[in-house]
């Protein structure tokens, strides 16, 4: 009852509902017309007719005891059987809506684009990975109300968020820029040349990036790695090419490795281990994963 529509709006529904139909064998005998009549008010009707096929489906076979299980019933996806084995069976699924994409983009300072399968997968593993063993509905309960009542999409309320001493976009001061969301629009390709700088001395084994200022309307405060083109006359190797797609930019990256020029632009250097702590761009990821030592591995998200 509750998809698409408000709790205040659902109570006197979900109350009627029940006194109707008290338990899953009287919704799964009723005559459809009477579930609907029931259900008239609430719109989305698929819902109603859903959950009487599953009630149906529930007497034949049994009360579903596993997360596949779960999602054979008609009208369930992924995201309540999580909630549903979590909470009322105690099994270990991360339930994970907008919501809670939106709070572990932020825990973990992701700026991947929220639109992309490839994040959402990222950050629904991420989630699966937080998520407490010994108390998963709990757990999914508390992302929940944290998503909806404290981090919020506009303006989340970090000075009394529970969660903040361990928040990386909070440490980074990247809250309200994240999620990422971009409108889609026609694609474009886009070239762009990145220079991987290597040190010398103290610099050693470390990586010189620059910060994007803080007026940038996109990832301000992020870090990067500077555009060769910013190094008139400087030779690196080409380290290696990396795709990127924002949207509707596609983005076709050519890391240039090599030791850094006398003068370099404001930034700052980094070894590999502490870029994990920093606010970094997903193209700055990608490409630092790729040219320093041709594997994720050595860049943590
Ligand atoms: S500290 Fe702020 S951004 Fe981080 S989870 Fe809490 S409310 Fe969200």
């Amino acid at each position: 009852m509750l998809q698409q529509t408000r709790v205040e709006a659902v109570i006197p529904y979900y109350n009627s509902f029940l006194g109707r139909f008290p338990d899953i064998e009287s919704l799964a005998e009723a005559p459809e017309p009477d579930v609907l009549t029931a259900w008239s008010g609430l719109g989305y009707y698929s819902r109603a007719r859903n959950l009487q096929r599953a009630a149906k489906q529930i007497t034949s076979r049994g009360f579903p005891g596993t997360f596949e299980e779960l999602k054979e019933l008609a009208g369930i996806g992924p995201y309540t059987a999580a909630a549903v084995a979590s909470i009322a069976l105690g099994l270990p699924y991360a339930a994970v809506d907008g919501n809670v994409i939106r709070v572990v983009s932020r825990l973990l300072n992701d700026s991947g684009e929220i639109s992309s399968p490839l994040t959402i997968r990222r950050l629904q593993t991420e989630a699966q990975r937080l998520l407490d063993p010994r108390r998963p509905g709990d757990f999914n309960q508390a992302m929940m109300e944290l998503g909806a009542t404290v981090c919020t999409p506009r303006s989340p309320k970090c000075p009394v968020c529970p969660v903040a001493r361990m928040c990386a976009a909070k440490a980074g001061g990247t809250e309200s820029q994240l999620p990422v969301k971009l409108k889609r629009n026609v694609t474009r390709d886009v070239t762009v040349n990145l220079a991987l700088l290597t040190g010398r001395n103290e610099n050693r084994g470390r990586v010189f990036l620059i910060r994007r200022a803080a007026e940038e309307r996109r990832l301000a405060g992020f870090w990067e790695l500077p555009a060769k083109e910013s190094f008139p006359g400087w030779k690196g190797r080409v380290a290696g090419q990396v795709a990127h797609q924002i949207v509707n930019d596609r983005f076709r990256i050519t890391v240039w490795k090599g030791a850094a020029p006398p003068s370099l632009p404001a930034g700052a250097w980094f070894a590999l281990d502490e870029v994990a702590g920093i606010p970094l761009s997903t193209v700055a990821r990608k490409a630092l994963a790729f040219a320093w030592h041709h594997t994720a591995r050595h860049v943590p998200n």
